[in-house]
C-alpha cells in the first residue's frame, strides 16, 4: 500500500542537485562514457547521421524512422521536471532540450537516444525526480 507519510517526506525533501549538472568535467566523463561503452552508444553526435540511426533501428528489428522516436525525451530516465529545470544551465534549441540521465549521470539531450533508452519518460515531476535520485544514493 502507497504510504502517504513517505510521499510527503519526499515531497518536502530538499536535495542538491546531482553532481554532474554542476561539475562540467564529470559530466563530460560520464558523457564520453556513454558514447564509447559498447551496450550504450549515447548518440549520434550530429542528429542528421543516417549511419548512426541505422544501427540503432537495427537493435530494435525496426526502421531508422521508427527508431528515431525512441529518443531520450520520451526514456524513463530523462529528468525534465522543474527542479532539475534549475540545475541545468540551458533549457532548449532549436532540435529540443537538455535534461539530466538518471541511468549514465550526465545531461543529455531529448532528440538523441542511446542503446539502453526504456519506454516510460520523461520524468516531469517533482516528487519522481527526486525519488530517483534518493534510489542512486542508497
Ligand atoms: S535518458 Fe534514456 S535514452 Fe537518454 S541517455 Fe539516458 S538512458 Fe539513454
Amino acid at each position: 500500500m502507497y504510504n502517504i507519510k513517505l510521499g510527503w517526506e519526499i515531497i518536502l525533501k530538499e536535495l542538491a542537485c546531482p553532481k554532474a549538472t554542476q561539475d562540467l568535467e564529470l559530466n563530460t566523463k560520464n558523457r564520453d562514457a556513454a558514447v564509447k561503452a559498447e551496450h550504450i552508444q549515447y548518440g549520434p553526435l550530429n542528429l542528421e547521421d543516417e549511419d548512426y540511426w541505422e544501427r540503432y533501428a537495427k537493435r530494435w528489428n525496426t526502421t531508422a524512422d521508427v527508431a528515431k522516436q525512441s529518443n531520450c525525451s520520451n526514456c524513463i530516465a530523462f529528468d525534465i521536471s522543474p527542479r532539475m529545470d534549475k540545475c541545468m544551465p540551458l533549457t532548449t534549441d532549436e532540435d529540443g532540450r537538455l535534461g539530466y540521465c538518471w541511468m549514465h549521470h550526465f545531461k543529455c539531450h531529448s532528440a538523441r537516444t542511446c542503446y539502453t533508452w526504456a519506454k516510460g519518460g520523461p520524468i516531469d515531476d517533482d516528487k519522481t525526480s527526486k525519488e530517483n535520485q534518493m534510489r542512486g544514493e542508497q
